[in-house]
């Protein structure tokens, strides 16, 4: 269970020692005592991002599936099953990471590791925007490249808005690259160089 105001669920949780149980199945409620260290208990909506079910010996039994214990006897193994969905756990990631301009990817889950921006007017500049979407291919990169005829603006609106991690901006006034953090915008000025051995770290 994920915490997050846009959960379906209700579970009662230990701030302290974070024992928590769905409200469904729990004994106890919002404001007792926490069972395993005495603080107070609180309430809070959650998404089911994953699920565990106990089969036991049901399947095992059925198949003779057995193992041998260590007093040499014959034992059905006790099975369990885990389940993650891919959907489910995207919908988990955005409601849980993003600010008022979009979703925010992070590192291990962007679905492009670079969204590379042309704003770049100067056909020169334009053909090397397109000569660095090449070069960060080769060397491994997955690049969104947005070189559609709309504006600024627009471009870095729409960004924000996916939320990729990285953002590579041409431009026409900077001869250098800017790269930005879309969590918090941090921006920095790097040759491409820099931004290689800098994403690197990221995704390698
Ligand atoms: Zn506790």
């Amino acid at each position: 269970m994920v915490k997050n105001k846009a959960g379906e669920d209700l579970t009662i949780l230990c701030e302290k020692c974070a024992w928590a149980q769905n409200k469904e199945i729990a004994k106890q409620g919002a404001g007792d005592k926490c069972p395993k260290c005495g603080a107070v208990l609180t309430e809070e909506k959650t998404v089911e991002a994953g699920n565990i079910f106990n089969l036991g010996t049901e399947y095992s039994a059925k198949m003779g599936l057995k193992f041998t214990d260590k007093d040499g006897k014959q034992k059905d193994v006790i099975m369990g099953c885990y389940g993650i969905g891919l959907g489910r756990a995207m919908g988990t990631i955005v409601e849980a990471s993003n600010d008022k301009d979009g979703i925010v990817w992070t590192a291990a889950t962007s679905p492009y590791h670079i969204h590379l921006l042309n704003l770049a007017k100067d056909d020169k500049k334009n053909k090397q925007a397109d000569e660095l979407y090449e070069k960060l291919a080769k060397k491994g990169f997955d690049v969104l490249y947005d070189d559609r005829d709309i504006s600024f603006g627009k471009k870095l609106k729409d960004a924000d808005l996916i939320g990729i991690c990285w953002q590579l901006i041409v431009s026409d006034k900077n001869d250098q690259l800017e790269l930005v953090e879309r969590d918090g915008h941090k921006k920095e000025m790097l040759s491409f160089e820099e931004v290689v051995k800098k994403l690197e770290k990221y995704y390698k």
